[in-house]
């Protein structure tokens, strides 16, 4: 009997699990804990991160035991991660100098602007693929580096180093043997340089940190080292950033397949194949998961602020649902909407418009307007708010997008699912493996390990539906430029 099981590590912003899975792609155990979050001061975002490490590991036991599945018989692990949340270490005592600083956090914003003055934006966007901003890693390192106490002289002696949350786990789960990470996180780091594929000499210096501090960045689908589990060795065969190892899960390693995650936020990633494409539309430019010796695959990435976070504002705020998956049978209930359009611009306006004075409003009500067409334009926000990242993407691109592959929780709406399909006109494809970011860790896992290839993905990554543009090309072009108005009116600047 070969090896049957692969594991997923899936360490997320407020919870960190472990998943089993089976050789056909079927959850056999899972196991899971929240995660503390520590806010010290307004804008900062913290994580322990001994307790990721030790969550990590518990997760891990727990899962294996309860699923009663021999260790001899894991294949390999994959590694999803948390992207951009930063750890610095001693390398000699292999204790966090701070805590972890995460994505979310604000704190560097002064140290963004000094990057600004000293006229580097356009370089860090032809060559990081990313915009100057807190959101990524580079700025948090320099805050450790310039605020811990003794932090720089020791990074210029060799003696930290630094990661994000994979290279944090690997270090810890090696026994401190590796240091690595893959070309998703590194490429959200600010000082990656996703042509060159090597760490940016021109921005660490600009940011003062010696290249001793960084790890050596490997494939995604590569070995990372191996685990020693009560005297069994498991190699780490996979690693990778939530959003991209989610493309990949989805079978997205191809050019013009593309996937939105629509959670809180809707997280949206184009793979433009080998094509280096620098967004002229506010999108991010990143790298997707890679294998070795296979050319490396671009992405434009954009997000959305206020996804499913807008059907929380309805049941929380507005107090007209209950539940979110109330939202289905109520916009099925009323009649397509003809002029009512919700734009929740609650944070601003993000990708492609970047306004960020921008608020939510509502357009278009007449006596008649109630409850049932609030909520029903409030769930169309979704669908064009993703329609306008992918129409911008697709402008980069220079090509339209083939398939739309989805997940996240508010994929259980099918009403939503249509109404996108409609808006894009192509089909979105829903799969029934609910956790596809944790599959697409393992997937990488599995085909280093050689339990599956690439090409045996699709019958593994079974279809729940397949929805198909059902609306003419006449109403579709009406409702959105009833958005875009809805949206003109919304802008501040
Ligand atoms: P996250 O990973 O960001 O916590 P999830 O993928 O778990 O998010 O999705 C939860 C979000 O999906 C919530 O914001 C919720 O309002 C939304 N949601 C869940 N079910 C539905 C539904 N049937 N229709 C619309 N939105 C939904």
């Amino acid at each position: 009997m070969g090896k049957t099981y692969v594991i997923a590590f899936d360490q997320g912003t407020t919870s960190t699990r472990t998943i089993v899975f089976d050789t056909q792609g079927a959850i056999v155990s899972i196991c899971q804990k929240e995660l503390k979050q520590h806010y010290p001061q307004s804008g900062w975002v913290e994580h322990d991160p001994l307790e990721i490490y030790n969550d990590q590991l518990e997760t891990f036991t727990k899962a294996v035991s309860e699923s009663g599945i021999n260790p001899e018989d894991i294949a390999a692990i994959g590694i999803t991660n948390q992207r951009e949340t930063t750890v610095v270490w001693d390398r000699e005592t292999g204790e966090p100098i701070y805590k972890a600083i995460v994505w979310l956090d604000k704190r560097t914003t002064e140290i963004c602007e000094r990057l600004e003055n000293q006229g580097l934006s356009r370089y860090i966007k032809k060559n990081t693929g990313l915009v100057i901003d807190s959101y990524f890693s580079g700025t948090k390192l320099k805050w450790v580096l310039d605020n811990v106490e003794g932090a720089q002289e020791k990074a210029e002696a060799g003696q930290l180093m630094f990661g994000t949350v994979d290279s944090w786990l690997i270090y810890k789960f090696t026994n401190g043997e590796k240091h690595v990470t893959d070309h998703t996180n590194a490429s959200r780091t600010l000082i990656y340089n996703i042509k060159k594929l090597d760490w940016d000499k021109r921005l660490l210096d600009a940011l003062n940190i010696p290249s001793s501090i960084l790890p050596k960045v490997q494939s995604s689908s590569s070995d990372f080292g191996t685990i020693d589990y009560k005297g069994t060795k498991i190699p780490i065969y996979g690693v990778a950033g939530d959003q991209q190892a989610s493309l990949f899960g989805q079978g997205g390693f191809e050019a013009g397949i593309g996937k939105s995650t629509y959670g809180t936020g809707c997280f949206i990633l184009l793979n433009t194949g080998e094509k280096h494409v620098k967004s002229k539309k506010g999108l991010l430019t990143t790298l997707t998961c890679s294998l070795d010796n296979e050319a490396i695959n671009y992405a434009l990435e954009g997000s959305i602020f206020a996804g499913g976070a807008s059907i929380q504002w309805l049941r929380d705020r507005m107090k007209v649902i209950d539940s979110a998956s109330e939202t289905e049978a109520i916009c099925n209930s009323i009649p397509a909407l003809k002029n009512v359009y919700v734009v929740p611009a609650f944070a601003g306006l993000g990708a492609p418009y970047w306004d960020g004075k921008a608020r939510g409003s509502v357009y278009g009500m007449t006596l008649d307007t109630g409850r049932e067409h609030l909520i029903k334009a409030t769930v169309n926000a979704l669908a064009y708010q993703t329609k306008d990242v992918i129409g911008a993407m697709e402008k980069d691109y220079g090509e339209n997008i083939t398939t739309l592959k989805v997940d996240g929780g508010a994929t259980a709406n099918n009403y939503l699912m249509q109404f996108q399909s409609d808006l894009l006109n192509v089909d979105v494809d829903r799969p029934k493996m609910i956790e596809v970011t944790a599959f697409g860790a393992a997937l990488l896992a599995g085909i280093k390990a050689g339990v599956w290839t690439k090409n045996n993905i699709s019958e593994i990554r079974d279809v729940d539906t397949v929805f198909s543009p059902k609306m003419d090309k006449k109403t579709r072009k009406k409702n959105y430029k009833g958005w875009k108005k809805a949206i003109k009116r919304t802008k501040r600047n």
